[in-house]
């Protein structure tokens, strides 16, 4: 297929492109909104800082593009920062940006002392035959799903809070597989 698009205004956008050569499939940074060409047929919203990944969208033209692409139904996997940006409606902060994922996220929702943390869990539900089993999660600061609309489906959860979504060829999680050496939810967004 074509290229994955990924959105590099801030953040940890290098570790996806890295997990991307690994997988040996072609990628492009998107800086700009001239970056967005016929080329891309997925994008990739990584971590960050969400509050100046959703300005810089604004500002470099690219919120348009990529935003057409999310409701044409087109493949979208946000990491961390990026699952912020996909969310219908955040639980403590008024902004929304994509607004396309049936869910309510929490910034930051694990407070400072327990901000970064390492779990293992499966992504994909038991009766799911693309189902991820144990998957090492990294999480830097990372927001949890506090609740899920009949659009989306929970893929993971640890400790009780979800922190994996999938609603159609929209993925996201609240952690950063491009963290890790398991390339398997890459893979998986590959595939859509
Ligand atoms: N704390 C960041 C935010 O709220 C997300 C952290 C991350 O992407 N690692 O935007």
């Amino acid at each position: 297929h074509g290229v994955t698009g990924i959105l590099a205004v801030q953040g940890a956008f290098a570790e996806h492109a890295a997990v991307l050569d690994k997988l040996g499939a072609p990628w492009k940074l998107l800086r700009a909104a001239e970056d967005f060409d016929e080329s891309i047929d997925r994008v990739i919203l990584p971590g960050g800082e969400s509050t100046t990944q959703g300005k810089l969208l604004h500002s470099t033209g690219l919120f348009e593009p990529i935003a057409a692409h999310i409701k044409a139904g087109k493949p979208v996997f946000g990491t961390c920062a990026g699952m912020i940006l996909l969310a219908k409606k955040l639980d403590n902060d008024d902004n929304v940006y994509f607004g396309a994922l049936d869910a309510v996220v929490r910034r930051n929702a694990y407070g400072r002392q327990l901000g970064s943390f390492q779990a293992t869990a499966d992504f994909g539900a038991a009766d799911d035959p693309q189902r991820i089993t144990d998957f090492p999660l990294v999480f830097i600061r990372g927001p949890y799903v506090v609740s899920v609309g009949p659009e989306a489906t929970v893929e993971t959860e640890v400790d009780g809070h979800v922190v994996g979504l999938r609603q159609g060829n929209i993925l996201a999680t609240a952690f950063h597989p491009e963290l890790t050496d398991d390339t398997r939810i890459h893979e998986l967004f590959l595939s859509l």
